[in-house]
């Protein structure tokens, strides 16, 4: 039995992973025990799903949700625990081999990390701890020697094209982006878009705010960043290519002009999967690739003038230090308010940009610099949103 924990249980990501978890029990292939179950506050999902898996450790981040979890699960053999200290608990649980790290956004980053210093392997969904501090991050993995496995799929695409090859013949790594809803939109039609239009993908079921990074594909400028990072690679080597279809999740481009690229249906839970049985693949129920569905898969180069995005992430690589940490800050600020309907869609570029030029530039930053340049981020573009 690999013991996991799972960190977003609740999330699109995390609810997916314990589908994986339930398949793989009960047909008994993959040998996957949940020991701990954190998630922010859905409480009602949270119990629901303790009941079901059993974990011994179960963590609210809502620290107001406390009592409620505690008392629905008072009957079973569950320790219930609370906040950020709990959400490090679950992170950190002796018996755990693997921890799935999949909260949403900078609040993954502490039990993120604290899960490696514990010397757990790592799914890692939550790609922006490694947007805010891939050298940080890249640094423990390797001194604590802990497996580190790509769920998100482009990454976990080039991962499994990687499998036999070594670095050193890689060429170049080639992103794939679906577009997102607004593909072929000019600046101008992007600035009047709603909320509604921009939660509707045409391809995948994700979370509210990685569902506003790809239709303003920033979602794609943090897996330039993720991939530097996940494949030590510089980034004038990573491009992207639009792929509506995304059927085709990412391709390797070798030294001798080979190509090798990662193909399936649109479905987290086959990615989620193959880190979590990983070296070993299993059977799985999911439906499959029917060619005569797609008989056509396109590409294209994407509209670096409309999705301002695209060339975000070579400029705060460039920068180095805290610049990622900044633009992540500034992306997540932004997105919140265009859920609220406080800025319009275009303002999520300004913002990022006004971030990236007006907040404190440090180097080479510790983990405490790096939350210091978050909240710094935070109260700037909270001041600037509600001034314009
Ligand atoms: P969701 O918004 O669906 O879920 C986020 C999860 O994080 C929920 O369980 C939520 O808990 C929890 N959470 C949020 N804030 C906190 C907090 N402060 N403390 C503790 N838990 C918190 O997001 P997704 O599942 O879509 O995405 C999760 C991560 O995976 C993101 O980094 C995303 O970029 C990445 N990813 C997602 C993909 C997808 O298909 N969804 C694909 C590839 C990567 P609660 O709901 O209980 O408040």
């Amino acid at each position: 039995m690999r013991p996991l924990s799972i960190l977003g249980s609740t999330g699109s990501i995390g609810t997916q992973a314990l589908q994986v978890v339930r398949q793989l029990q009960q047909a008994d292939t993959g040998k996957v025990s949940i020991a701990g179950l954190a998630a922010g506050s859905n409480a009602e999902l949270l119990i629901a799903q303790a009941r079901e898996f059993c974990p011994r450790v179960v963590a609210v981040g809502d620290a107001g949700k406390y009592s409620q979890v505690k008392a629905a699960l008072a009957d079973l053999p569950i320790e219930v625990c609370c906040g950020e200290e709990g959400l490090i608990h679950v992170a950190t649980l002796p018996e755990v081999q693997t921890v799935l790290a999949a909260i949403v956004g900078f609040a993954g980053l502490k039990p993120t990390m604290a899960a490696i210093e514990a010397s757990k392997d790592i799914a890692l969904a939550n790609k922006e701890t490694l947007v805010v501090a891939g050298h940080l991050f890249t640094d423990a993995v390797r001194q604590r020697g802990v497996q580190l496995l790509p769920v998100d799929s482009e990454h976990n695409a080039i991962y499994q094209c990687l499998v036999g090859e070594s670095l050193g013949s890689v060429h170049r790594l080639l992103l794939t982006a679906s577009g997102g809803p607004f593909r072929g939109y000019t600046g101008a039609q992007l600035a009047t878009v709603t909320r509604a239009q921009a939660l509707r993908h045409p391809n995948w079921e994700m979370g509210a705010k990685i569902t506003i990074d790809s239709a303003s594909l920033m979602n794609k400028c943090l897996e330039v960043i993720e991939a530097r990072w996940l494949f030590d690679i510089p980034v004038d080597r990573i491009d992207i290519v639009v792929h509506p279809q995304s059927i085709v999740h990412s391709l390797v481009e070798f030294v001798d002009g080979s190509l090798k690229a990662q193909l399936g249906m649109p479905d987290m839970r086959v990615p989620i999967q193959y880190a979590l049985t990983w070296p070993q693949r299993v059977p799985a129920p999911w439906p499959r690739f029917d060619f005569t569905r797609y008989p056509q898969l396109t590409f294209e180069t994407p509209d670096a003038a409309s999705f301002r995005s695209v060339g975000y992430a070579r400029h705060v690589l460039e920068q180095k230090g805290n610049m990622p940490c900044i633009l992540n800050a500034a992306n997540e600020v932004a997105v919140e308010l265009f859920l609220q309907e406080r800025i319009e869609f275009t303002r999520i570029y300004d913002l990022i940009e006004q971030a990236m030029t007006h907040v404190t530039h440090i180097p080479e930053p510790s983990l405490e610099e790096l939350l210091q340049t978050d909240a710094e981020t935070r109260t700037l573009l909270q001041a600037r949103a509600v001034t314009s």
